[in-house]
């Protein structure tokens, strides 16, 4: 792959703003209306034990997600014409060989990526509760107290600005090739969709494993928009641990509308009543 043969001149701008802005939004509307239609329509009986809220967000709720996040994609092209500039003057690690730092890298310079964003995003979150910025930039988000797939990218553009300028901060501080970068949108693309889901789709008891326990799920984020005050980070839970800002009521609520293996196993259709009647009747001269 060759990047460098990438110039900085408006045709070239102006096909990246329309392209990428084109682009996430098709996949936004797609990807958040597909995991909508099936959790709030098509599977709703199914889903209902596990939705977060009992409530079914109005029709006049959803389009106020749609236009917001709608609007906040701007970023997304705007972005993109920041990194296009610090990629043609060389101030992005951007490599394209993976023989030069080997898969093993690949892999583990993805897992720094999420770490690190998480981290940016909780500390940037905190600040973002202070009374000047709840007011003014993130209360825009926190308008959707009973969120759907479509919250997924609802604030306010100042927010999704310093949200999306993680992106080429990362960009010039870890060398990162392609295919992991091309992981890593898809991903927390998905991740901030389910997590705003409304649904739980995880297995009771993953809060409280060693391992899956280190991950958020959609009841965390489901809490962050009930509650205001805790649960504020993106990926993992350590942060929330760690300074005391993770819900009381976690993994009690987590339980109560996780995934177990009885919604998963059909139902055993319950015997007709003339078998029960005849087994009755053939139990009864023995007693
Ligand atoms: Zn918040
Ligand atoms: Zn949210």
């Amino acid at each position: 792959m060759n990047l460098t043969h990438l110039s900085f001149d408006l045709p070239t701008i102006l096909t990246l703003v329309v392209g990428v802005f084109a682009f996430t939004f098709v996949r936004y509307v797609l990807f958040s209306g597909l995991w909508y239609m099936v959790s709030y329509h098509w599977l709703r009986e199914w889903f209902q034990p596990h939705k977060l809220n009992a409530r079914y967000p109005d029709a006049k709720t959803i389009l106020g997600e749609l236009k917001l996040g709608t609007l906040n994609l701007v970023n997304f092209g705007i972005f993109a014409v920041v990194i296009l500039w610090l990629q043609v003057k060389g101030y992005t690690q951007v490599y394209t060989e993976v023989e030069r730092f080997g898969w093993g890298y690949l892999v583990a310079s993805l897992a720094i990526v999420f770490v690190v964003q998480d981290a940016y995003f909780y500390w940037l979150h905190r600040l973002l509760h202070t009374r000047f910025f709840m007011k003014h930039v993130h209360g825009a988000h926190h308008r959707f107290r009973n969120p759907t797939p479509f919250a997924a990218f609802a604030v306010h553009p100042i927010e999704g600005a310093a949200e999306v300028a993680f992106r080429p901060l990362i960009l010039c501080l870890l060398p990162l090739h392609p295919i992991a970068i091309g992981i890593y949108v898809v991903a927390s693309f998905v991740i901030n969709v389910f997590g705003h889901g409304g649904v739980e789709v995880l297995p009771r008891g993953s809060t409280r494993g060693l391992i899956t326990g280190l991950f958020n799920t959609p009841t965390h984020h489901y809490q962050h928009h009930k509650y205001v005050v805790s649960n504020f980070s993106l990926y993992f839970t350590w942060w929330d641990k760690l300074c005391g800002t993770e819900q009381a009521a976690y993994h009690e609520e987590f339980d109560e509308k996780a995934i177990s293996l009885d919604d998963l196993l059909p139902e055993a259709p319950a015997p007709a009543p003339e078998l029960i009647a005849s087994c009755s009747a053939r139990i009864s001269p023995l007693r």
